[in-house]
């Protein structure tokens, strides 16, 4: 069986981790202290594309409870998405400014050393944390005093030093921008350098990342096998589209089985888990009703997820799920005023629909719900009325003046990561030796 994403993994050298014990980062100790009882603590699921026009029915149907569990006990509502791009609409959320505030407007961004002269110069370079004008709600929450555990999130390799732990995602490269990708959404790569803070992230023994990443790898290929059961045309035309889900689903696994992990053991105030397989697939098959069913099994494993995530945190966590912008099927097109958010936790107004935010409001909310000051120089105010009126009267909003510029910059070692990247990209012929896209047959 040809197995891109088993060649893809195999290819992945071992990230050897050791586990050095207590260590002062820029000003954050490792490992992160525990979170105090003062605060409410979050546990944040992105799931890029989730939609309620997709969820309803499947609530109705019994075939999603944790997501049913969530909204039924929740204040929730759309999302108009503040751009038509997932790494800007996530960057949005992360920051609370438009793309062009932020500086991450697309998947890939124009090498500011390109030089067309040089052959061996690149034009177009995966979008990276370092281009960010903007602090991200991480930056803000270690500035306060508040641990944090970032997962797989888009556009944060290299990975930042922040009072807690990150996971980035590297490479997320778009056939659009940059004629070049073909990954689309960011995976883990246990040698990349600084893909992980603290780089002595140990969990446990010297191989457990490892470990995880191989557990990641089995469950999503069993997933594969679950959600493409009896797919009419899995040996035929769709073959190559099949084949292009499967990184999709190993990159949400890998990063659930790390993510979880560390929720186990080292829990933070704040913490974030992204998982893009939804869209992906939402590109790949939606359509048809048989397609549609591919959809929506993954939306089985995607509450299986979700689930599994919730059962490791303590009961007084405010869960927080959220989308960067719907799916409109059959298409499927994305839906741009159809995102959703839901907040659950006994401080929200339980039941309570607020209609419609956009991707600008998650940040001053968030910092509200922790009881961090929101920065004035923030477009949008925290949406208050997601909470219990008491609630609201023993904790008013406080507002500080703040700086949350961003000095942005090109990634630090450029080429000779992209073109690693790229290498093993065009051996799995998803892209040309150029780096141009390929038609996969
Ligand atoms: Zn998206």
């Amino acid at each position: 069986m040809k197995c891109s994403i088993c060649l893809l993994l195999v290819s992945l050298s071992i990230l050897v981790l050791c586990n050095c014990g207590k260590q002062a980062h820029d000003t954050y100790v490792w490992p992160p202290p525990t979170p105090s009882e003062e605060h409410a603590k979050v546990l944040f699921i992105g799931v890029d594309a989730a939609d309620w026009d997709n969820i309803d029915p499947m609530i109705q149907q019994g075939r999603i409870p944790n997501i049913a569990a969530l909204k039924r006990d929740s204040a929730w509502g759309t999302q108009k998405s503040v751009s038509d791009n997932s790494p800007a609409i996530w960057t949005s959320i992360a920051t609370g400014f438009l793309p062009q505030q932020h500086g991450i407007e697309a998947f890939t961004a124009e090498n500011p050393d390109y030089d067309p002269n040089d052959s061996d110069s690149k034009r177009f370079l995966s979008v990276s944390s370092t281009m960010r004008k903007k602090k991200a709600l991480w930056n803000i929450l270690s500035e306060q005093g508040r641990t944090v555990g970032i997962v797989g999130w888009f556009a944060t390799w290299p990975a930042e030093a922040v009072r807690g732990y990150m996971i980035s995602s590297y490479a997320s490269l778009d056939v659009n921008q940059g004629g070049e990708q073909l990954t689309g959404k960011g995976t883990f790569y246990a040698d990349r350098p600084d893909l992980v803070y603290p780089p002595e992230l140990g969990l446990g023994d010297s191989n457990t990342l490892r470990l995880l990443m191989e557990k990641g790898k089995n469950t999503a290929l069993a997933t594969t096998e679950r959600v493409f059961a009896g797919y009419p045309e899995r040996e035929g035309a769709k073959a190559w589209q099949i084949n292009e889900t499967k990184w999709a689903f190993a990159a949400d696994d890998i990063f659930f089985q790390i993510g979880k992990r560390l929720l186990q053991e080292y829990p933070t105030d704040f913490f974030a888990i992204y998982l893009a397989g939804l869209d992906v697939i939402g590109h790949r098959f939606a359509g048809s009703l048989e397609d549609d069913e591919v959809l929506r099994r993954y939306y089985e494993r995607v509450d299986e997820m979700i689930g599994e995530l919730i059962s490791v945190v303590p009961k007084d966590t405010v869960v927080v799920l959220a989308s960067d912008h719907g799916t409109a099927l059959p298409g499927p097109t994305h839906d741009y005023e159809g995102g959703i958010f839901l907040y659950r936790g006994r401080c929200v107004e339980s039941g309570y629909c607020a209609m419609q935010s956009d991707s600008l409001d998650f940040l001053p909310t968030l910092l509200y719900l922790m009881g961090v000051p929101v920065p004035t120089q923030l477009p949008k105010k925290p949406m208050e009325m997601l909470f219990h009126d008491q609630w609201r009267r023993d904790n008013p909003t406080r507002f500080v003046e703040m700086t949350l510029d961003r000095k942005a910059s090109a990634p630090p070692t450029g080429d000779s990561y992209r073109d690693e990247i790229f290498k093993r990209l065009s051996d799995l012929g998803y892209i040309g030796s150029d780096g141009q896209s390929k038609k996969l047959e």
